[in-house]
């Protein structure tokens, strides 16, 4: 059981969560670094699920766009059925480098709701696995409008953590920890560790994550690990330069303890 940074090595079956900021426009370059420690962890025979956003980013520049189009959710849409194909060609590129294949899974929020849906997901992600091919999740965004969204990709992540039985939840942003104020402002103290249970009301949440591109902050990552530590999954949230520390379990980011299941 993982229960501490000193155990992340020992993990059998990790869910990693990156956010569209961290993988678009000028963090493109990241993306290789996050394949490079999923591969990693894949050839220490670790099962890893990603789950990723950054559809809708990587279509923007083709729709013309620098930001997500506000209240326009069919414009969105079609950025997205756009962008999804061109991530996962990145990815599959970059995962060429290993001879690790990709699988595209996409799915709504009433997928996971019912039962005879969230089955076949996770049966079909636990085959995926079994045959070492790499799931890669992100909403189903032309099918998923406002009220059925799953409100961003973190709680998705958690879910999916849920749905898989994970040792460990890795919540990647652009900011390399939780703070007890946004950092930057004075008094702002990195937060190393934080108890299950643990009160979360006093932290003064910024936002984390570029404006624009993604709908995540630190407020839907909190929610995230919440969920994840209450299903028994500990989760790890610092900034996708530190995916590799992070799975080395060096001491990174934030670490959110988890209940015992
Ligand atoms: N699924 C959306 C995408 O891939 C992003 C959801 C989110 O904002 O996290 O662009």
């Amino acid at each position: 059981m993982v229960e501490k940074r000193s155990d992340v090595t020992a993990a059998m079956r990790i869910v990693v969560k990156v956010g569209s900021s961290s993988i678009s426009g000028d963090n493109v370059h990241q993306l290789a670094t996050i394949v490079d420690a999923l591969a990693g962890a894949h050839a220490r025979k670790v099962d890893v699920v990603l789950v990723s956003s950054g559809a809708i980013a990587t279509a923007l520049p083709h729709f013309g766009l620098s930001a997500r189009p506000a209240n326009d959710l069919v414009t969105e849409q079609a950025a997205a059925a756009v962008g999804q194909t061109m991530l996962m060609v990145r990815y599959q590129d970059s995962l060429n480098r290993f001879g690790i294949v990709a699988a595209q899974v996409l799915l709504t929020s009433g997928d996971l709701e019912s039962d005879a849906t969230r089955e076949n997901a996770k049966a079909a992600i636990e085959k995926l696995l079994e045959l070492r091919f790499l799931p890669i999740v992100n909403e189903n965004d032309t099918v998923a409008t406002h009220e059925i969204r799953f409100g961003d990709n973190d709680r998705l992540a958690a879910l999916v953590a849920e749905l898989v039985g994970a040792d460990l939840l890795v919540l990647l942003s652009d900011v390399d920890a939780l703070y007890s104020h946004p950092p930057g402002e004075p008094g702002a103290e990195m937060i190393e560790f934080v108890t299950f249970g643990d009160d979360l009301s006093g932290i003064e949440i910024g936002s984390i994550g570029s404006a624009g591109v993604g709908t995540g902050g630190a407020e839907t990552k909190i929610a995230a690990a919440l969920h994840a530590t209450h299903a028994g999954v500990p989760v790890i949230l610092t900034s996708a330069a530190n995916i590799g520390p992070a799975l080395s379990g060096d001491s990174v980011g934030t670490w959110f303890e988890a209940s015992s299941r």
